[in-house]
């Protein structure tokens, strides 16, 4: 029987198989394969790292003006001072008096003379030879050493079964064909030479990742992708969804549901709004599914196209359902399409995690005999024993909340083999759209790009947490005018108790500096009806201050409350600060956005608040947010592996797409057996975003 074991650190970041290891490559290298004499280091080695070494003539721990390692090395030209802050004592017998040591860094005057500060320290004979190649640094994770790494690689490469899984098969008269002068190495050697590089490769080359060698690893990277685009594209096409026409209305007496939204709406579509339905309409009329992204800024009115969607799929006899990330925001849909259509008679159901058993069986069946014509609700739709009578079209609100598997997991409940399910995801994200492409193999996408008329821009400012005073003076006037506020208590990452701590300290402290207002509070531990019924008070003006942790980060929406002050500002991020504030500057009046925060700022932080001071553009933000994070974690690709793309930069090796692009056209036409192995050995466990 096998024995479960915990994964090593080389499993947890997926280096799981020989394979996976061959395809780790580095980062950047360590040149090694040079010895300078102690003499020319301390001429070269002001520029850069160098290598040198000699024989230890001192070693002595001083005290003065703190505790520290002194190390003096000789050779025949000259001697060096090592100096060490930090050491442990296998240090300190490592370089013993008489030992050989090889050190690497760089040289600078300290006060003693020349020296290196911290060097890498190797114990070597005199003699001992140097590597012949390039040291290569990889991609780790916190926890696992650059030898462990290198190790395990090593012993990879020499593995029976990467010749197979290397192995070369894209047919040589194609590449021929297709690329300008086949001089690439084969895969094999690609690999093999970026891990371990001879002494003379061109480090400028492989660093900016344009050597042949990468060359090639790229261009089979791409060629997986976009062999992924095209097949994707085609298998939804070839798959079956109900087709949802516009209705002709011939019957007067009793109007679709449609119109009938449309008539209770309280204000018209905006342009943008407009042109967006019109895209969606025109996949909702296929009778394959849509797989349609729409994106808009915080405020720009997804959730009514969500609504129209969902009344076109209603018309036709199809159930409909949006599911949103967190249970304050589902119920605020779930609220507003009580508003929007009970009044058409429509029967709407509620699921989520915390309804009580009895309540849940309830909606269940409500949903598996179709009786539910609309359904809100969180991840519960997709975890209890939910199964949808016949689900037409599902809006996942937030998307990048979700993963990939999420959203596969509802097309799995659509109640019938024979049909899929369309799907609107709705993100207030920007993504551009080459990076959107790489990470969902086929999604089309549309863009609100306007907000509805009649919004103020909100006014953001950045105040020292030492205010708090003049702040709370601030919000009693406005709280005076009839308007009303949040007050947002910050993000405790590493304690949810102590989160909940500081917000019922603020609450507390608010209610008695404020006491001619009701100030409510609501947070992530309470239930869900506590919750709902402190957001009822709050939307009909009961409560005028609301003190809440970031649980009202997304969607909350209520008009009259245009101030909001977010404590400790400092430790949100971009997101998550444009993301709040996007909660007020709803109504009509004019909004404003305090940020607080505490010293001492880190430039960092400094420079995220200033930015969010001149900005609301989501756009902007996004970008800035994009190159600290990068582009998984902003998608909410992570959780289900990498992107598509490892090695290539979509920027950069822009002109190998269209190679690519080629050449998967061809493999298709021509070597369809080749496909598949293709995609296996770029993709693998991915290929589940073929499938998303
Ligand atoms: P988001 O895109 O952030 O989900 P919402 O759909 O919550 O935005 O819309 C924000 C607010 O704007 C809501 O109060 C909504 O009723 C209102 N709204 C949406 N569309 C329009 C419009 N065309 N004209 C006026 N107000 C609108
Ligand atoms: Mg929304």
């Amino acid at each position: 029987m096998m024995t479960k074991r915990p994964p090593t650190a080389l499993e947890k970041m997926g280096l799981n198989s020989p394979m996976a290891l061959a395809l780790h490559l580095p980062s950047r290298y360590e040149d090694e394969t040079e010895l300078f004499t102690i003499e020319e280091a301390l001429g070269l080695g002001r520029f850069q790292s160098i290598q040198t070494q000699g024989v230890v003539i001192r070693n002595q721990v001083m005290f003065r003006p703190r505790r520290q390692l002194l190390v003096t090395i000789e050779d025949d030209t000259a001697t060096l001072q090592l100096r060490f802050l930090n050491f442990y004592p296998s240090q300190q017998k490592q370089m013993a008096i008489g030992n050989h040591v090889r050190v690497r860094g760089e040289v600078r005057d300290g006060y003693l003379g020349a020296e290196m500060v911290h060097p890498i320290v190797r114990a070597v004979t005199p003699d001992a030879p140097l590597p012949a190649s390039l040291t290569p640094v990889y991609p780790a994770s916190a926890g696992i050493s650059q030898a462990i790494i290198r190790k395990a690689v090593i012993q990879a490469l020499r593995d029976a079964s990467l010749k197979e899984s290397l192995a070369e098969f894209l047919p040589t008269q194609l590449m021929d064909q297709i690329l300008p002068s086949n001089d690439w190495p084969p895969l094999q050697e690609a690999i093999s030479y970026l891990h371990q590089p001879p002494a003379d490769a061109n480090t400028q080359s492989l660093l900016e990742r344009t050597h042949p060698a990468w060359r090639r690893v790229q261009f089979e990277e791409l060629l997986a992708q976009q062999i992924s685009l095209k097949r994707a594209h085609a298998i939804r096409r070839q798959r079956r969804a109900p087709s949802f026409k516009k209705s002709s209305s011939t019957n007067k007496s009793s109007p679709s549901i449609e119109e009938g939204l449309l008539n209770v709406l309280p204000f018209q579509l905006t342009g943008a709004q407009a042109r967006v339905w019109l895209e969606i309409c025109g996949d909702l009329e296929n009778t394959f599914p849509m797989n349609r992204l729409l994106q808009g800024d915080v405020g720009s009115g997804k959730t009514v196209i969500a609504a129209l969607a969902a009344a076109r799929a209603m018309d036709y006899g199809y159930q409909a359902a949006i599911m949103a990330p967190t249970e304050i925001l589902a119920e605020q849909h779930y609220l507003k399409m009580q508003e929007w259509f009970e009044p058409l008679g429509v029967r709407i159901a509620w699921l989520s995690g915390s309804l009580k058993a009895k309540e849940k069986r309830l909606a269940q069946e409500m949903i598996e005999s179709g009786e539910a014509q609309l359904i809100l609700g969180t991840h519960a739709l997709i975890q209890d024993k939910v199964s949808f009578s016949k689900l037409g079209l599902a809006v996942i609100d937030e998307q990048h909340r979700f993963g990939v598997r999420q959203r596969l997991e509802i097309q799995q409940r659509v109640g019938s083999e024979l049909f899929y399910c369309h799907q609107l995801m709705m993100s207030a994200t920007p993504i551009p759209r080459t990076l959107a492409m790489t990470y969902y193999a086929d999604l089309d996408v549309s863009v609100i790009d306007e907000l509805p008329p009649g919004r103020k821009p909100i006014t953001t400012k950045v105040v020292k947490a030492t205010r708090r005073d003049e702040v709370i003076a601030g919000l009693q006037a406005w709280l005076a005018k009839g308007l009303q506020a949040y007050w947002v208590c910050p993000l405790i990452e590493e304690s949810e108790a102590l989160q909940l701590q500081t917000a019922v300290e603020s609450f507390e402290q608010l209610t008695q500096a404020l006491p001619e207002f009701k100030v409510g509070l609501v947070h992530g531990r309470l239930k869900s009806d506590e919750k709902a019924a402190v957001m009822a008070a709050f939307k009909a003006n009961e409560i005028q201050l609301l003190v809440a942790t970031t649980v009202i980060e997304v969607g909350v929406d209520v008009p009259n409350a245009a101030l909001m002050v977010i404590e400790h500002a400092e430790r949100f991020g971009y997101a998550q600060i444009h993301q709040l504030r996007g909660r007020v500057g709803r109504g009509s009046a004019d909004s404003v956005c305090i940020l607080m925060y505490a010293e001492p700022l880190s430039l960092a932080a400094k420079e995220r608040l200033q930015t969010l001071r001149e900005t609301s553009d989501g756009f902007v933000i996004a970008e800035r947010d994009l190159s600290l994070r990068g582009p998984g974690e902003l998608l909410g690709a992570k959780q289900s592996g990498d992107a598509m793309l490892r090695f290539v930069d979509l920027q950069r090796d822009a002109w190998l797409i269209e190679l690519a692009q080629v050449a998967a056209e061809r493999l298709l036409a021509e070597h369809a057996d080749l496909v598949e192995r293709h995609l296996e050995r770029w993709l693998g466990s991915r290929t589940e975003f073929l499938k998303a």
